[in-house]
C-alpha cells in the first residue's frame, strides 16, 4: 500500500482549518468523488475513502488532537496496541449518509472486499507471541496476556443501532445487499449483480448508529486472557484457542487466538525431544575413585553414586526425570553426562605427587584404553 497522505493534504486544508472548513471541504469532495456518481471508477472509489478516513480523524476533537501529536500512528486501529483502542469514531454519528460505510469499515476490520458483504464473515486470527522459560515450558504454566480483540458492541447488542432503535431494512435492495441490472447487448440481455450502494452490502440501514461502535456492532477492546500452558511445550510450537480471535461479522464464526511460543534457554538443562541433559564436571580422582554426586533436575536435588573408574563422556540415566510428554501420559528421563577436568597449575609438589602415583601404574592393569590403543598400534602399524 502506498505512503498515507496527510489528511489535511487529503482535504486540503490547513492545519489550523475550523471545524466548519473542514466539513465544508469534505462535502465537496464527498460529492465530486462519490461512487454513485463515478460508477466502476476505482480512482474516484479510492479517493473517496480517502477522503472519508481523513474526515473522520479531522471532525473528531480527540482523534484530531492525537493525529496532530502523533500522525497517522495515533489514530490507525492497526498500529500495535497502544493506538488500538480507541480505534474507530466520529464517524456515523455525523448524520451523513455515507453509501460506502461497508467499504470503509471492511478496510478498517481487515474483512475481505470480495466476500458477500452481508453473508456471514469470520472475524480474523490474532498472533501472539510468548517467551517462557525453560522450567515453564517443562512443567506447564498459567500466563495472562493481554491484547485486544475486536468484539460485540455491548451497547448495542452487535446491531449498530442505537440503543433503542432498531436497523431498517434498505429499501433499495429489499433488504439482500445487492441490486441486479439488467443490460441489452448485442448477444442479447445480460444481468448482472452488484453491491447496494446505499447499504453496503448489509441490506440494512442504521438510522440513528450506536455512539458507541458508530453502527458497525463491534469493537476492538483490550483485554486479559488467562492463558494454560500445557506441560511439555517445545520451542516454536503455536497454542491455537479457537474462537478466541475477532468476532466476526454478520454471525459469523470468530477467528481464532494462535500463541506462537518460544522458551528462553536454561544455563544447565538442555532439551533433547523430552529428555533432559546436563553435563557434570568431575576430577579424575572422583572418577577414578567414584563418588557421591548431587544432580540437578525439573523435580529437585538427587544424589548420585558414580562408580570408580568413570570414564570422559560416560552418561547415566535418572529414568522419568524428563519433560512430560505433550498431551498423553509419562515423560522423559534425565541425562547425566560426566565430564572430567584435567587439573592446572599444579605446585611442585602436587606435580610431584602425581609422578609418584603414575609410577605405580601401568597399561595392563590400569588403562584399558592405553593398552588397547598401542596393541593396535603395534598390529596393524608395525610400531
Ligand atoms: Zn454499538
Ligand atoms: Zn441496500
Amino acid at each position: 500500500m502506498a505512503e498515507k497522505r496527510d489528511y489535511y493534504e487529503v482535504l486540503g486544508v490547513s492545519r489550523d482549518a475550523t471545524d466548519e472548513d473542514i466539513k465544508k471541504a469534505y462535502r465537496k469532495l464527498a460529492k465530486k468523488y462519490h461512487p454513485d456518481l463515478n460508477p466502476g471508477d476505482k480512482e474516484a472509489e479510492a479517493k473517496f475513502k480517502e477522503i472519508n478516513e481523513a474526515y473522520e480523524t479531522l471532525s473528531d476533537k480527540n482523534k484530531r488532537a492525537r493525529y496532530d501529536q502523533f500522525g497517522h500512528a495515533g489514530v490507525d486501529p492497526n498500529f500495535g496496541a497502544g493506538g488500538g483502542g480507541a480505534g474507530f469514531g466520529g464517524f456515523g454519528g455525523a448524520g451523513f449518509d455515507f453509501g460506502d460505510i461497508g467499504d470503509i469499515f471492511s478496510d478498517i476490520f481487515g474483512f475481505g472486499s470480495t466476500v458477500r458483504r452481508n453473508g456471514p464473515v469470520r472475524g480474523s486470527d490474532i498472533h501472539l507471541h510468548l517467551s517462557i522459560s525453560f522450567e515453564e515450558a517443562a512443567m506447564g504454566c498459567k500466563k495472562i496476556i493481554e491484547c485486544s480483540r475486536v468484539q460485540k458492541c455491548t451497547a448495542c447488542d452487535g446491531t449498530g443501532a442505537k440503543k433503542g432503535t432498531k436497523p431498517e431494512e434498505c429499501s433499495y435492495c429489499h433488504g439482500t445487499g445487492t441490486i441486479k441490472i439488467s443490460q441489452r447487448t448485442p448477444i442479447g440481455m445480460i444481468s448482472t449483480t452488484r453491491t447496494c450502494d446505499h447499504c453496503g452490502g448489509t441490506g440494512k440501514i442504521i438510522k440513528t448508529p450506536c455512539p458507541e461502535c458508530h453502527g458497525v456492532g463491534l469493537v476492538r477492546r483490550p483485554r486479559k486472557l488467562e492463558v494454560d500452558i500445557p506441560a511439555g511445550i517445545n520451542d516454536g510450537q503455536v497454542i491455537t484457542l479457537r474462537g478466541q480471535g475477532d468476532y466476526g461479522r454478520n454471525g459469523g464464526p470468530a477467528g481464532d487466538l494462535d500463541i506462537s511460543i518460544s522458551v528462553k534457554p536454561h544455563p544447565i538443562f538442555t532439551r533433547v525431544n523430552n529428555d533432559v541433559w546436563c553435563e557434570v564436571p568431575l576430577t579424575f580422582t572422583q572418577a577414578a575413585l567414584g563418588c557421591e554426586i548431587t544432580v540437578p533436575t525439573l523435580y529437585g536435588k538427587v544424589s548420585y553414586t558414580v562408580p570408580p573408574g568413570t570414564q570422559p563422556g560416560e552418561s547415566f540415566r535418572l529414568r522419568g526425570k524428563g519433560i512430560p510428554h505433550l498431551n498423553r501420559y509419562g515423560r522423559g528421563d534425565q541425562y547425566v553426562k560426566i565430564n572430567i577436568e584435567v587439573p592446572r597449575n599444579l605446585t611442585e609438589k602436587q606435580k610431584e605427587l602425581l609422578r609418584q602415583f603414575d609410577e605405580t601404574t601401568s597399561d595392563n592393569k590400569n588403562y584399558e584404553k592405553r593398552k588397547n590403543f598401542f596393541q593396535k598400534l603395534k598390529d596393524v602399524m608395525g610400531f
